[in-house]
């Protein structure tokens, strides 16, 4: 549970980016980096073994307490770290929601017990987390949720339907939002528990989505039986629970998001303006378009930048979290749609570099579609925004 490779610098200190750098030129596999051209997809387990890889480097919970295995470093660190994991062409975490959205809200509500239970074996991917929040219907209106929790002597009873659950099928345990009163009551008695996924009555059906990945899921739950040592907060606390998930879901989760948008955009013009078939594509045809997306690269990094120094003052993410989400989502869409333009212009016969990045971006552009409608659609971030940050009225 210890990180080692930061140990030797102190809390906050300018190293850590250059420690963080070295370590991943050093130590990222050739069979994990999106900019080459792979002939299978990584397995779980083997992405869990570099993710635990990362942990023990100092890389993942740089923040968490080193009680649980976290680096019980400054948010200053974190960004510095999540710059140089951006600026790598590694695979996305398979337990971010663990890392980021579960790890947070434990160490908010959770008992001493619960968090030397969870947070370790999450660092460690020992526990791969998922969320269940959403069901067929409530989505964007999360309060209008029905499944139902019932509190018995053996424990918490549950019954209900959630969908979107991406992950699931991968995963140990799920944040499970619930309701313990009627859907009436909208956001009062929610509840959110820690639900083992091999509890008997839990039922994972697996969603082939437009990539072709079974990563969705849909989870059914039937008269499942929920210890109250997994139950997280009080039964009151869910929606404040749930809605401060949401808010650091459109904020500050994958922090490296900005840098990992530059290293693929770099990708492609790399790519292309080093083979005389493609390098007009770049240096003339899209010269300005791609211009106009490395000024959004640079206004993100702005975003996530100044979203840090705030927190660091001490100020609650509230519904400022809409505006990273909202202008990530919609730059990194038109990107997309940008590079597939691009790409579809390749020639038939092409060198290996050139099929490396035009499979990238293809994935990219089919995982893009959903940007704008996980963590809060685009219409949602734009009423919160509307509501909430420039306090307008809805108009007569
Ligand atoms: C890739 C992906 C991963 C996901 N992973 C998870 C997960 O792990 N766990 C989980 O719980 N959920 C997950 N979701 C679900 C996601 O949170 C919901 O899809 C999202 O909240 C939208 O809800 P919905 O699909 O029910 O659409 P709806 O809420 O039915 O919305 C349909 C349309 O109506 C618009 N709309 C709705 N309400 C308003 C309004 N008030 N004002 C203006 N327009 C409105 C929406 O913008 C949208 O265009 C995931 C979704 C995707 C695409």
């Amino acid at each position: 549970m210890t990180q080692t490779a930061l140990a030797e610098t102190g809390p906050e200190t300018p190293n850590v980016a250059a420690h963080a750098r070295a370590w991943l030129d050093a130590n990222l596999p050739g069979t994990l980096r999106e900019d080459r051209l792979q002939d299978r997809a990584p397995t779980v387990p083997e992405l869990c073994e570099w993710e635990a890889k990362l942990h023990r480097a100092g890389l993942v919970g740089a923040t968490w307490p080193e009680r649980y295995g976290g680096g019980g470093r400054s948010l200053r660190d974190h960004l510095d770290i999540s710059r140089e994991i951006g600026r790598t062409p590694m695979p996305e975490s398979v337990n971010s929601i663990g890392k980021e959205l579960a790890g947070p809200i434990i160490m908010a509500v959770g008992t001493d017990a619960q968090k030397d239970a969870y947070l370790p074996a999450i660092l460690e991917m020992r526990d791969i987390w998922c969320q269940g929040f959403s069901e067929p219907n409530a989505g964007s209106d999360l309060a209008g949720l029905r499944t139902r929790a019932v509190q018995t002597s053996e424990g918490w009873v549950i019954n209900g339907q959630k969908i979107w659950t991406s992950g699931a099928s991968k995963s140990s345990r799920c944040l499970l939002l619930c309701r313990t009163g009627s859907v009436e009551d909208r956001h009062r008695g929610l509840v959110l528990f820690a639900v083992k996924t091999d509890t008997p009555g839990v039922d994972i059906r697996e969603i082939r989505s437009i990539d072709g990945a079974r990563h969705f899921c849909e989870v059914f739950f039937n008269n499942v039986v929920v210890p109250e040592a997994d139950l997280l907060g009080s039964p009151d606390e869910g929606w404040a629970a749930a809605t401060r998930v949401l808010s650091i879901e459109r904020a500050t989760n994958r922090m490296h998001r900005a840098w990992r948008f530059e290293n693929q955009l770099r990708h492609l013009v790399r790519a292309c303006a080093a083979d005389p078939a493609t390098r007009r594509l770049v240096e003339t045809d899209y010269r300005r378009q791609i211009a106009a997306v490395s000024v959004d690269i640079d206004l993100l990094k702005g975003h996530v930048e100044t979203l840090v120094g705030s927190l660091i003052d001490g100020n609650e993410i509230g519904p400022r979290g809409s505006l990273p989400k909202l202008f990530w989502s919609e730059a990194h869409q038109n990107f997309a749609a940008l590079a597939l333009e691009i790409v579809s212009q390749f020639p038939v016969t092409m060198s290996d570099d050139l099929k490396a990045v035009k499979q990238r971006m293809e994935d990219i552009y089919l995982k893009a579609r959903a940007e704008t409608i996980y963590a809060g659609t685009t219409e949602i971030q734009l009423g919160i925004i509307a509501k909430r940050i420039l306090r307008l009225n809805r108009g007569a």
